[in-house]
């Protein structure tokens, strides 16, 4: 290397010293999860040191399920481990095609389009959908995703960022302009880091009202809300949303990320989204276990009514032990450990001394002195382990 290489790459060691400064940086703890002991994970790399993790995606337990194993498992055994190709090049599989077709049943809609990952299905459609309209303004919650966040900036677009969930100021930025100028607005149904569950009815009556397109992100709600899983929207009865997006990496417990919307303009998203289409496609195998999750997620309410149960329980758990935490209308359970070096220290105690593995949350995934944990309770988990994780929790935070 030259000197000149050499100066431009010592920024970096430099940057690293001030995250490092300022609390944010990150180190990655290598868990392996166990299928065989749900819940539970052997940590390090000698493999000897084992943890129950309380804060997994994996939000009913079936990357862990039994029939969804055995469906990647078979279909690896006929398909082999790698998809082959993009999707235009052989990498279309009967997998992909079922899925597609049963995903936009699934949420009323004409078309859906599987991507690699729930932030590319955000980023790529967003990105490519904009691009198409001209004069397009967005309208983007505050506390939007980073994946749509980037999708819509991608595009140099006109666009309003209203306050989380705050349909006036929404309605006030709406009327600012012409009936007839293209618009967009951009949401979830349930917000990651609170819990909080969006009025979708009225952001669609606002949408009609103004002439608006929408996108809504169901990351959090596909798996766990409405008669049959669909999501929040499902679960309104609310299907005026133009595009729906899901994903696969959280409830269903596998991998990829959809979205669901109008035949033309996904069609149209297919032919020019350089992310869905320069990149290899999901294994056939991966996709059958998708399709295995879908069909356990749809076949009636006992999941998310174990879900719901676990839940209820880990409420009363923790009011109980005098923990404070946010009490949301959803699965998500955060509970507030305000300061970023306090809540990284109670973390270390619950995982050296109580073998509990929960990840603090920091800035800036939310705001300074609203550090937190954010737990999950899956079906699969007793009684007893809540019990147990809400005693060691209580002792930690007191230590
Ligand atoms: C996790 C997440 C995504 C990204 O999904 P991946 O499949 O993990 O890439 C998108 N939107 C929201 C709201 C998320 O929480």
């Amino acid at each position: 290397m030259t000197e000149h290489t050499n100066t431009l790459l010592g920024i970096f060691p430099k940057k690293i010293e001030e995250l490092k400064k300022d609390g944010l940086y990150r180190s990655f703890v290598p868990f392996s999860h166990l299928a065989a002991e749900r819940g539970h994970a052997v940590h390090g790399t000698d493999g000897a040191g084992r943890v129950q993790v309380w804060c997994s995606n994996d939000y009913l337990g079936l990357s862990q399920h039994p029939e969804v194993i055995r469906a990647q498992l078979d279909s690896t055994v006929e398909h082999g481990t790698g998809s082959g190709g993009s999707r235009n090049i052989a990498g279309t599989s009967a997998a992909h095609v079922e899925l597609e077709t049963r995903l936009a049943a699934w949420h009323g809609k004409e078309r859906a389009l599987v991507f690699s990952s729930g932030y590319i299905a955000n980023f790529e459609t967003l990105s490519t959908v904009i691009s198409a309209l001209p004069g397009i303004v967005v309208f983007s919650d505050a506390k939007n995703h980073r994946s749509l966040i980037e999708g819509i900036l991608r595009t140099g677009c006109a666009k309003h960022i209203f306050p989380h969930n705050d349909l006036d100021e929404l309605e006030r930025a709406l009327a600012q302009y012409d009936h007839d100028r293209p618009k967009l607005i951009v949401f979830e149904t349930v917000y990651s880091m609170d819990g909080d569950v969006t009025p979708v009815r009225a952001i669609c009556d606002l949408a009609e009202k103004y002439n608006a397109l929408t996108f809504v992100d169901e990351t959090h709600a596909v798996g766990t809300r409405g008669p049959t899983g669909a999501g929040v929207c499902e679960e309104a009865g609310e299907n005026r949303p133009t595009f729906v997006q899901g994903v696969f990496s959280k409830a269903f417990g596998t991998v990829g990320g959809y979205v669901a919307g109008p035949d033309a303009a996904l069609d149209y998203v297919r032919s020019h989204a350089p992310g869905f289409i320069f990149t290899t496609s999901l294994p056939h195998s991966s996709l059958d276990a998708t399709l295995r999750s879908l069909e356990l997620i749809q076949d009636g309410d006992a999941l998310r009514r174990a879900l719901a149960d676990n839940v209820r329980h880990l409420k009363q758990a923790l009011r109980a032990a005098g923990i404070g935490f946010l009490d949301a209308d959803s699965h998500l359970v955060p509970v507030l450990v305000p300061g970023a070096e306090r809540v990284r220290r109670v973390a270390r105690v619950l995982f050296e001394e109580h073998d509990v593995y929960v990840t603090p949350i920091n800035f800036p995934s939310v705001p300074r002195g609203a550090e937190r944990f954010r737990i999950t309770v899956p079906p699969f988990r007793t009684s007893g382990q809540i019990d147990d994780f809400v005693a060691a929790l209580r002792k930690s935070l007191d230590s």
